[in-house]
């Protein structure tokens, strides 16, 4: 979720979206765009976020969440905006970017497992972080990032293009990988984008999506607290199997998925904690990323999270060790190749 604030939903041109089936229906009945079931069971409920209250509803099939209201683009890019993601492009405290860097060599090793080196596409790129390493590790790197701040504090050697995957048409079987970081809860229409990397990518292509995972043991404790729920920008929720059976029907096939983050997961924990105990939301985070409270309240406890902090930390890198064990990670990454045919 780290990356996924500094960006924006990846969206579809207007006239894919009237097109799509599931946006015709929305006012409707809607249907589950993964097993067709619907959206009938509350999962959780009362979220506030700027004066509007959000809700999460499952699908009573597969689980998938969905975010209500659905906003639409205009509105999320405009809340985008106004709030803490205005400082794209900035991010944590130099020893932690530090950590956060050597973190996400594990990214590449757990790609360069499954993919052949060439071209690589990261979605959603933010500075480009990632694709700077893969570059020079030989691999040729394009980026996609809708947020021009960020991109105009992007990192040098790879090929930045500004806009979504529908604005950019990549020619066809052009990829060895396609990655989505923290960007595909994001994503407006997953078939449609299933699709799109379907058709970039070579015979054989891998693609990769990490995402918070709706069945994990972190999100069933943490309740609408819950840190990686993040409505209303993450508007759709998945779980490991759900993910698994968009990801066939869409003509891929799953060869593994990740259920430890060291970057995400315990993070979630520690967060989700002080979020359930009636702090203000995301106090720490938000401290963190040099937003420091303003209130007496928040202040004080603040100062009780940095006191609690060891403790608390020790604590969630358990449970998100436990989490991951039981296959149930609090964010989950899950790679998966273009079956031949498709
Ligand atoms: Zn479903």
């Amino acid at each position: 979720m780290f990356l996924g604030y500094l960006k924006f939903l990846i969206d579809v041109p207007d006239r894919v979206q009237c097109a799509h089936p599931v946006r015709k229906a929305h006012k409707k009945q809607e249907k589950c765009f993964i097993c067709g079931a619907a959206f009938s069971r509350q999962g959780f409920s009362g979220i506030r976020f700027e004066g509007t209250e959000f809700k999460v509803l499952v699908c009573e099939g597969c689980g998938l969440g969905k975010t209500t209201p659905f906003l639409d683009e205009k509105t999320l890019k405009s809340m985008y905006s106004s709030t803490y993601r205005e400082e794209a492009g900035t991010r944590f405290p130099a020893p932690l970017e530090k950590l956060i860097r050597v973190v996400r060599d594990g990214r590449r090793r757990a790609l360069e497992r499954y993919a052949s080196k060439g071209r690589i596409l990261d979605v959603g790129c933010g500075r480009g972080d990632f694709l700077q390493m893969m570059r020079d590790r030989g691999w040729e790197a394009f980026g996609l990032e809708l947020d021009s701040r960020v991109s105009q504090k992007s990192k040098e050697g790879f090929d930045l293009r500004s806009g979504s995957l529908s604005d950019v048409r990549f020619p066809d079987s052009y990829f060895e990988a396609v990655t989505f970081w923290h960007v595909f809860e994001h994503v407006k229409e997953p078939e449609w984008t299933l699709k799109e990397c379907s058709r970039i990518l070579k015979p054989g292509g891998i693609l990769v999506l990490a995402v918070p995972n709706m069945g994990s043991l972190q999100a069933r404790f943490s309740g609408k607290g819950w840190f990686h729920l993040d409505p209303p920008f993450h508007l759709y929720h998945y779980s490991a199997s759900n993910m698994k059976k968009l990801l066939e029907k869409n003509g891929f096939e799953v060869l593994k998925v990740r259920h430890f983050s060291f970057e995400y997961n315990p993070y979630g924990f520690v967060q989700s904690i002080y979020n359930r105990m009636g702090f203000k939301s995301n106090l720490l985070y938000d401290f963190l990323r040099s937003r420091a409270p303003k209130d007496a309240g928040s202040m004080a406890s603040l100062a009780f999270t940095f006191v609690s902090l060891p403790i608390v930390a020790a604590l969630s890198m358990g449970l998100s060790l436990t989490e991951a064990a039981f296959r149930s990670g609090g964010t989950i990454e899950v790679y998966a190749r273009k079956k031949a045919g498709n």
